[in-house]
């Protein structure tokens, strides 16, 4: 196995089959950790995927101890594990997730307000920035600037480098998640962003589609 799992190599992957490494129970559920992966473990704010492993469902998906468990309604028999992920609510997760780098850019770039804590929700995400109050003006000059961008289709990529490159460059990041090393994963939106993050992304910020911004409190 790859260290890097296809989840974060092929973001749009969808099926895949591999091999049972390890099962058992954990907080009173099946697990199975498994040789690759196409599904995502909750972190950086973006949630677990969902989906089947040989047609069992998907309960959560979990990184405990650097290991990807995923929790399973009933257990697996043994041999090849076929997994066949939940695109729609994927997908959806991307254009969420990435939406957000693109307004916490946005935000901070053109308007000096810093992200400090985000939340995607199934109906509604929420974003926080630090400053005290925004104005009705202010909020739809931010949504139209931030429209614009989606409508340029930049494009986003995602790249591993070394500590020490990552050192050398200009990167916005709330910092390395704690016990962090090794490689640092980078995205990039084309002339607007460099930030680091594990999770997965839209090609484009076209296919981000549309963000409303709905009320400040
Ligand atoms: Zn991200």
């Amino acid at each position: 196995m790859s260290d890097v799992p296809t989840y974060e190599q092929q973001p749009t992957r969808t099926q895949l089959e591999t091999s049972l490494v390890e099962q058992g129970t954990y907080q009173g559920r099946p697990y199975a950790v498994i040789a690759d992966t196409v599904f995502y473990p909750e972190g950086g704010g973006q949630p677990s995927d969902r989906g089947r492993l040989n047609g069992i469902a998907v309960i959560d998906v979990q990184k405990v101890d650097g290991r990807i468990y995923h929790l399973l309604e009933t257990p697996l028999d043994s041999g090849p594990v076929i997994l066949e992920l939940d695109w729609q609510r994927r997908f959806d997760h991307m254009q969420q997730h990435t939406a957000q780098h693109l307004l916490t850019a946005v935000a901070a770039d053109q308007f000096g307000w810093q992200t400090t804590a985000f939340h995607l929700g199934a109906h509604v995400s929420d974003i926080e920035v630090d400053v005290k109050s925004i104005g009705k003006s202010e909020l739809r000059l931010l949504e139209e600037t931030v429209a614009v961008e989606v409508r340029a289709a930049r494009r986003i990529s995602a790249r591993r480098v070394s500590p020490d490159e990552y050192e050398q460059m200009e990167v916005r990041s709330r910092g390395l998640p704690p016990g962090h090393s090794g490689d640092v994963r980078l995205i990039e939106i084309e002339g607007i962003d460099l930030n680091t993050c594990g999770g997965t992304h839209c090609v484009s910020t076209a296919e981000i589609e549309a963000i409303a911004l709905l009320g400040t409190e």
